[in-house]
């Protein structure tokens, strides 16, 4: 038989009280990893306290006869932050992978979102992934090893309604991601962002009020978080460890690699520009390469294989 794939790693996932982290955290300890599992169990919005979501993954890890342990701090502050990763170290002894998985949404119209929901969601998403990450990364330095695995989406690799506040974050990830990845190729470090489709209790807040809405939810619901987790498993596994600065896509049965940020097409002027040569030039030349305004939904308007 093929020997488990994280077998005596230890891995800590964030938010894996619920959802796509749950079901990362069971499969990392099916594939034998001793698993960190955190979650502060709050509401989809980030209000709240709840052990149970944490409790009740490390049980049914335990039950199927696996090696986990439940941390109940949030991502969101560096302190705490630290205490996943001591958490880890102290039940453990070292820190192999970490999943910075959790997240919260505050959604809202562009010119009603108030500071604190941008705040908000900036700080759990954004910092959270940098605290836990940061609390980590000299561990990983001083074994050589170590690989993160981060959480990003397409409302902010594409676009999406009401979530100014959770695309910035999210796009914010991926350039965090790959300059960790940057920065720590030499300690033999990757760092990879995955963006999932799944149907979970986060999604369970998008609006169902329009049949187009109502359709893209139906299609979202056919999707389960258990997708998600082989590939988070692998990234977080020595198969993986040429891959780094990488963003893949899971949707249902489907992954996907996704392209980064590079010039489409570039026009120069001998005289320099001025905004009426820009004018006259324009039509023929970049307005041909305009990326539609467009939203994650109509982009992923097929249905998902599962
Ligand atoms: P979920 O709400 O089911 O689970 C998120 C978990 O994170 C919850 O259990 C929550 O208690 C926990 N959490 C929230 N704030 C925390 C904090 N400060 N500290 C510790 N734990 C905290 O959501 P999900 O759909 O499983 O989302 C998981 C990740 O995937 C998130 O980063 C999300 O943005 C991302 N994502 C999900 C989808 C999707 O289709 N479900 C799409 C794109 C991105």
């Amino acid at each position: 038989m093929a020997s488990k794939c994280v077998e005596g790693k230890v891995i800590v996932v964030t938010g894996a009280g619920r959802g796509i982290g749950k079901e990362i955290a069971l499969l990392a300890a099916a594939e034998g990893a001793k698993v960190v599992v955190n979650d502060l169990g709050g509401s989809t919005d980030g209000e709240g306290r709840d052990t149970s979501p944490a409790d009740e993954v490390v049980a049914e890890i335990k039950k199927a006869g696996g090696k986990a342990v439940a941390n109940y701090d949030s991502v969101a502050e560096p302190e705490s932050a630290q205490k996943i990763i001591q958490t880890a170290i102290d039940n453990f002894g070292r820190i192999d992978a970490v999943v910075n998985n959790a997240g919260i949404l505050r959604d809202r119209i562009f010119h009603r979102m108030s500071v604190v929901d941008f705040e908000m969601v900036i700080k759990v998403h954004l910092m959270g992934s940098f605290y836990v990450s940061r609390a980590a990364a000299n561990h990983f330095k001083e074994q050589n090893s170590g690989a993160f695995v981060h959480f990003t989406s397409t409302s902010g690799l594409i676009g999406n309604f009401g979530q100014a506040n959770y695309a910035a974050a999210k796009l914010g990830i991926v350039g965090f991601t790959k300059v960790v990845a940057l920065d720590m190729a030499r300690y033999n470090v990757t760092a990879n962002c995955i963006s999932p489709f799944a149907w979970t209790r986060m999604i369970g807040t998008i609006p169902t009020e329009t049949e187009a809405q109502k359709a893209r939810v139906e299609k979202i619901k056919k999707m389960g978080p258990e997708h998600i987790a082989p590939v988070a498993v692998f990234l977080a596994s020595d198969e993986a460890k040429e891959i780094s600065g990488q963003v893949f896509g899971v949707r249902g049965k489907e992954v996907m690699l996704f392209g980064h940020m590079r010039p489409l097409r570039s026009i120069h002027h001998d005289l320099g520009w001025t905004p009426e040569r820009l004018a006259a030039m324009f039509p023929g030349t970049l307005k041909h390469h305009l990326a539609p305004l467009d939203t994650s939904g109509q982009f992923f308007n097929y249905d998902p294989m599962v």
